[in-house]
């Protein structure tokens, strides 16, 4: 008894008794172990502290002097385009900080209903509904539209937001092979018992950058009776000829019924996401799409600058070309220095190293070297790298190599 009491004293300064104490100390140990396997293992994620805009070149805490960056998914650059920035200044000193609500106690503002006409006519949809982010958007889709009597049918690679989303509803769930039409045939043959089906894919997968068989799936889709529904986060804005996105790529616009995409990656890049297809199905998600009504609306500084990166794409298609030449540009550069780079044409250029934990060292490794040099040596071997036959080779330490290198655009002003 009394080496209990001394124990519950020793775990316990704080007036809360030793049972909940002891918890945390076990639970303390069970998160240190779980903590060591991801260090052991190499796939532990360090995050490098941006002290800058976001753009192609950024400032990172510990870095002196400033570093390309290939790493974001601001594919266009309109995070820090000075109307985008302006439209978000001007949207926050009209309309304030936030909301305090969810939209529909008292979270509407016009903005939002504007913000959401706008990208249904950029898509091409009869409307559409914001979310806090696509990851929610994904979360409230297959909840709200699919019973026990549906099915949906999953590529095996979609993101892990589809997968979540996909995991909340109780509809018949069937996953084919990654971008395999004929398993995908299979499993609509095997899906016809069921009421709906509704086919979910990436429109482009973002850790290869290789883009669904659209076409292959709608004629599969007509052929069974099933939806198509589309995230296409990785397309928005920048694939097809007006960047619309993969369907428009592929010349599917009229057969994708459902859309989701964010507001967090090409289109100003702040946050936010939506759904864009059917007006009844947007009115029944307003009804019953759980982080929509219960996750405060986009704060306006937000939608300002979404609807602002709209505009931009809406009035001139020079941004979206001058992406294709940069991708199709330095894709080119790249395999002619000798490094393997997969995915299809598309901004998302993996630099293939072939394993997961020389690709972490690496980026660790160039960002010490970094770190280590000074201005005066700095100067130097940049001086040296021009004089020298290989001078593209320099480069190559100073970019942080991950799997995603979409960040082409040019710097704003
Ligand atoms: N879907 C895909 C394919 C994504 O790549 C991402 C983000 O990385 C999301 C959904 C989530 O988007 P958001 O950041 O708006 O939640």
């Amino acid at each position: 008894m009394w080496a209990g009491r001394i124990l519950c004293a020793a775990l316990s300064r704080a007036p809360r008794g030793c049972r909940p104490q002891s918890a945390l100390a076990q639970l303390r140990g069970i998160l240190e172990e779980e903590l060591e396997g991801i260090r052991e293992a190499g796939t532990w994620k360090s995050e490098r502290v941006i002290t800058s805009r976001q753009g192609p070149r950024i400032h990172v805490d510990g870095v002196s002097g400033g570093i390309i960056n290939f790493c974001a998914n601001n594919y266009l650059g309109l995070s820090s385009h000075p109307e985008v920035i302006q439209a978000g200044l001007q949207a926050l000193e009209e309309f304030g900080a936030g909301l305090s609500s969810v939209r529909f106690i008292c979270g509407t503002q016009s903005i939002h209903k504007d913000l959401e006409a706008k990208i249904a006519r950029f898509h091409q949809r009869e409307d559409a509904i914001l979310y806090p982010s696509c990851f929610d958007a994904n979360a409230g889709l297959f909840e709200a539209l699919l019973t026990p009597e549906d099915a949906v049918l999953s590529d095996e690679l979609n993101h892990a937001s589809i997968i979540d989303g996909i995991r909340l509803c109780k509809a018949h769930k069937y996953r084919y092979r990654h971008l395999d039409v004929a398993d995908l045939e299979a499993k609509l043959q095997e899906a016809q018992k069921h009421r709906l089906r509704l086919v979910a894919t990436d429109g482009t997968f973002s850790m290869d950058g290789d883009i669904a068989p659209l076409q292959d799936i709608c004629r599969l889709a007509s052929q069974y009776g099933a939806l198509v529904f589309v995230d296409d986060c990785h397309a928005t804005g920048f694939l097809g000829a007006t960047g619309r996105g993969t369907d428009e790529l592929l010349g599917v616009m009229d057969q994708v019924a459902i859309i989701n995409s964010t507001l967090g990656k090409a289109l100003g890049g702040a946050s936010g996401g939506y759904t864009t297809g059917p007006g009844s199905l947007v009115s029944l998600l307003r009804q019953r799409a759980r982080p929509y009504l219960f996750s405060n609306s986009l704060p306006p500084a937000v939608v300002g600058c979404a609807s602002k990166a709209l505009d931009l794409l809406m009035e001139n298609n020079a941004i979206v070309q001058s992406m294709a030449a940069k991708t199709q540009r330095f894709r080119r550069k790249m395999e002619a220095a000798g490094f393997t780079i997969s995915g299809a044409n598309h901004p998302i250029c993996p630099v293939m190293l072939g394993d997961a934990r020389l690709a972490s060292c690496m980026a660790d490794d160039m960002q010490k070297r970094e770190r280590g040099r000074s201005n005066a040596e700095r100067q130097r071997r940049a001086r040296q790298r021009s004089m020298s036959p290989g001078a593209n080779q320099g480069l190559r330490r100073r970019w942080l190599f991950r799997r995603e290198c979409p960040s082409l655009a040019e710097e704003w002003p």
